[in-house]
C-alpha cells in the first residue's frame, strides 16, 4: 500500500505570490507536502488519485487580527454584556468563533486582546487539552495608557510601573505583546488624529523588553505620530494605520514592518451607521483614504497582512475574511498577491509555519479548496468546499476528498 496520497489540483495558488499553476499533482505524506508537479496522464494509472481537478486550492488562511471573545454583533446591550462576561461565557463564544473561522478556511488567528485576557486564558486552559484545528496566537490583555482608549481590549500599567515593566509582567505566558498607541478613528471629523499614548522612549524600552522575552509586538496606531513612533521603536506590526501617511509607509517598506490595515472595519461602519448620516459619510471617506494608502503600500513594497478585526461592530468572525481580501484587490492587489498576504505572510508574522503557510515541498499540507477556477475564488471563499489541516479534513465532511477518487482519469482527459 502506497504511503503517499496524490491529489489532482485544478488550479493552485501556493501563497508565494507567484502565478496560478494549472493542473498540479500534489503528493502528500501524512501531514506534509512532498511534491507539487505538473500533472501528466501517466499519473492516473493508479486509481487512488484524489480529485480536486475542478477546484482552486490555496494555503490555509491566516487572520492576523481578531478578538475572539467579542462578536460582531450590532446590539449595544449584547456588546456591553460581552465586555463584562465571565470566562465561562466567553469560552462558549470563543469556541463558536473558532468554528466560524474553520468553516471559512481560516486556520490561524492572532488575537489582539480583550479586557480580561479571556482568549489567551482559553488557549491555556481549553486548547492546551483539546487543540483546535485553528492555531491561536494571543496577546491576552493589550496595554494602553491610563485614561486613554483601550480598556475594551486590555489594561493600563500600574501607576508606578513603566510600560516595559508592565510588558514583562506575565509576558512569558503571552504569544504576542499588544500595545495601543492612539485612539480610534473619528467618525465625525475626517482625518482627525489623536495624540500618541506613549512616548517614543517608553515604546523603545517596551519593544526591547518584549523582544528579549522572544515576543513580537503588535501596535494599534492611527495617525502620523502614533504610527511613526511605533515603527521607530521597532514594533513588528502596525494594526489599522489609518492616516499614517507616506513617510511612515516609506519607513515600513525600508524596515519591512508588517501592516495589517483592517480596512473592512470602515466598510462595515459605513454600512451599519445610518445611511446619509455624518458618521456614515466620514466612514466612507476613511475607507477610501485607507484604500489609497494600501495602493501606495503595495507600490512601495510594504508587507501587508490580512486582519479583519473581527469582534468589531459589524465585523463577523470567519465571514469577514474574504471581504478584507476583496478590499486588498480593490486597492490594486493581484489575486496572487492578495492570497500571499492572506496566507504565507500571515503565517510568518504569527510564527505558525509548522501549521500553515506556503504550499511547497516540506511544508504542512494545510489548504482550502474552493470549487471553480481562480476567477471565482473570492466568491467561493464565502463558503469553501473543504479545509484540510496537516493532511486531515477539518471541514467539508469526512467524505470530502475520499468521494472524489473516482473519475479522475476521465476528468483529466476532458481537459
Ligand atoms: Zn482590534
Amino acid at each position: 500500500m502506497d504511503q503517499f496520497r496524490h491529489i489532482l489540483v485544478g488550479w493552485l495558488l501556493d501563497g508565494s505570490g507567484g502565478p496560478v499553476r494549472r493542473r498540479v499533482l500534489m503528493k502528500l505524506s501524512k501531514a506534509m507536502v512532498i511534491s507539487l508537479a505538473e500533472a501528466r496522464l501517466g499519473d492516473f494509472k493508479e486509481s487512488c488519485v484524489e480529485d480536486l481537478g475542478s477546484f482552486t486550492v490555496l494555503p490555509g488562511l491566516v487572520d492576523a487580527h481578531v478578538h475572539l471573545a467579542l462578536s460582531g454583533t450590532e446590539d449595544g446591550g449584547e456588546r456591553e454584556a460581552q465586555r463584562k462576561a465571565s470566562f465561562e461565557s466567553s469560552s462558549t463564544r470563543i469556541r463558536d468563533h473558532l468554528r466560524e473561522h474553520i468553516r471559512h478556511g481560516v486556520v490561524a488567528v492572532r488575537d489582539g486582546g480583550d479586557k480580561d485576557g479571556h482568549a489567551l486564558l482559553y488557549k491555556h486552559r481549553v486548547l492546551a487539552k483539546n487543540p483546535s484545528p485553528v492555531a491561536v496566537q494571543a496577546a491576552g490583555q493589550g496595554w494602553h495608557a491610563s485614561g486613554r482608549y483601550g480598556n475594551l481590549i486590555g489594561a493600563s500599567p500600574q501607576p508606578e510601573e513603566t510600560l516595559a515593566q508592565a510588558v514583562s509582567r506575565r509576558g512569558a505566558e503571552k504569544d504576542f505583546v499588544k500595545i495601543v498607541n492612539s485612539g480610534l478613528n473619528s467618525l465625525t471629523c475626517f482625518g482627525a488624529e489623536t495624540a500618541p499614548q506613549f512616548a517614543l522612549e517608553e515604546l523603545v524600552e517596551a519593544v526591547k523588553k518584549a523582544h528579549g522575552l522572544g515576543k513580537k509586538v503588535m501596535v494599534h496606531a492611527n495617525g502620523r505620530i502614533p504610527v511613526g513612533s511605533a515603527v521607530e521603536a521597532g514594533c513588528d506590526s502596525i494594526e489599522h494605520g489609518f492616516f499614517m501617511g507616506r513617510e511612515n509607509l516609506d519607513k515600513m517598506a525600508e524596515r519591512q514592518t508588517v501592516w495589517i490595515p483592517t480596512v473592512f472595519t470602515m466598510a462595515a461602519y459605513a454600512e451599519k451607521l445610518a445611511g446619509g448620516s455624518r458618521e456614515s459619510e466620514v466612514a466612507k471617506r476613511n475607507l477610501d483614504h485607507q484604500l489609497n494608502q494600501i495602493r501606495l503600500a503595495r507600490s512601495l513594497g510594504v508587507p501587508v497582512g490580512v486582519g479583519t478585526d473581527s469582534g468589531s461592530l459589524g465585523v463577523h468572525h470567519g465571514r469577514a475574511f474574504c471581504k478584507e481580501l476583496q478590499l486588498l484587490m480593490t486597492a490594486g492587489f493581484t489575486l496572487e498577491e492578495a492570497v500571499q498576504s492572506a496566507t504565507a505572510r500571515g503565517a510568518v508574522l504569527l510564527g505558525v509555519e509548522d501549521h500553515t503557510g506556503m504550499l511547497a515541498p516540506g511544508r504542512p499540507a494545510t489548504f482550502v479548496a474552493v470549487r471553480g477556477g481562480p476567477e471565482r475564488l473570492m466568491e467561493g471563499l464565502k463558503a469553501p468546499q473543504g479545509v484540510v489541516v496537516k493532511g486531515e479534513v477539518v471541514d467539508g465532511g469526512k467524505d470530502f476528498l475520499s468521494q472524489r477518487r473516482r473519475g479522475s482519469k476521465e476528468e483529466f482527459r476532458q481537459n
